[in-house]
């Protein structure tokens, strides 16, 4: 089956348009899974608006160049498209992954002259975590796979290759009956999770590892303006593992996961805080969509 042919991959709801002409298609969810030359990007609507899509979108376009290929429509065309599918699917509280990915006209190792695709879906995703658990806190798990060294991939590109350590080590962790796991990177310092990054509390300051070699999530960047916002010091630095013990409270951040706290990983203990409290609440806030101005 060539992954790229719009109509001959079957038997998922019609919730993707493809670019151009908005006609509807089957899906474009499946090959990213059985292709690694693509990229995926995970952003939310909240009432209709996506939270910082311009900013998923210039996101997605720096993925593709870094994978070698263009992305040909704008950063505006793109935000449009996005906003058509969802109110094409009559979605307003949704989850919305655009996916671009080579084609198949050419098959070995060189895609120099493959025609590039991008496709979004959107469905509803009211929460990435069960929500009683998330509220307790949530139980990670130490990965088996480290984030790997930028030297050897292009870590910062939310490429589909990248998510390969991260489902299987996702996998693991809900086998011991953990809700994730936290992965190192390649020496061994604290990275992020399998989809979120990772923030820690230490006397009243937040410290979370530099993302050197792992996305420097979009919720990440919120979240981090957010605390500045009421004062909190928020320090980005090398954090490793022998630490852990000496933080209060942990929690994570995505797009899907929002502003999660986490009560262990492995046998590190947290107590979900005042800290991690604020932020959830400030974060729940500052998705909501603002009214036009008059
Ligand atoms: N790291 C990884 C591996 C992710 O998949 C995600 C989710 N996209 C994040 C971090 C958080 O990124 P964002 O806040 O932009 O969703």
């Amino acid at each position: 089956m060539l992954p790229d042919r719009p109509g001959r991959i079957a038997g998922e709801p019609a919730r993707t348009i493809w670019l151009p002409g908005g006609k509807r298609h089957g899906t474009a969810l499946r090959p990213t899974r059985r292709l690694h030359l693509v990229r995926r990007q995970g952003e939310r609507a909240y009432g209709g608006a996506i939270f910082r899509s311009t900013a998923h979108s210039e996101r997605l376009k720096r993925s593709a160049e870094l994978l070698d290929f263009e992305i040909p429509y704008s950063v505006a065309e793109i935000d449009a498209a996005k906003h058509q599918v969802l109110e094409r699917n009559a979605q307003k509280d949704a989850y919305v992954r655009p996916v671009a990915w080579r084609g198949s006209e050419m098959m070995g190792v060189s895609a120099q002259h493959n025609k590039i695709h991008l496709a979004i879906a959107t469905w509803e995703w009211p929460s990435y975590f069960d929500p009683v658990q998330r509220l307790k806190g949530l139980r990670l798990d130490l990965a088996q796979y480290r984030r790997p060294d930028p030297a050897t991939i292009p870590a910062k590109a939310k490429a589909a290759g990248l998510y390969m350590i991260c489902t299987i080590s996702k996998h693991q962790a809900e086998r011991k009956g953990y809700a994730d796991a936290m992965m190192l990177d390649w020496r061994g310092l604290v990275a992020e999770c399998t989809g979120a990054n990772i923030l820690f509390i230490q006397d009243g300051r937040i410290h979370t590892p530099t993302p050197d070699c792992f996305l420097d999530g979009i919720t990440r960047q919120t979240v981090i303006e957010l605390a500045r916002r009421r004062g909190i010091e928020v320090i980005e630095r090398k954090i490793s593992p022998d630490e852990l013990s000496k933080f209060s409270e942990c929690f994570i951040t995505g797009t899907a996961a929002e502003v999660t706290p986490v009560a262990e990983i492995a046998d590190w203990r947290f107590k979900p805080g005042s800290i991690t409290k604020q932020l959830m609440e400030d974060y729940t806030a500052e998705v909501q969509p603002r009214a036009a101005a008059a």
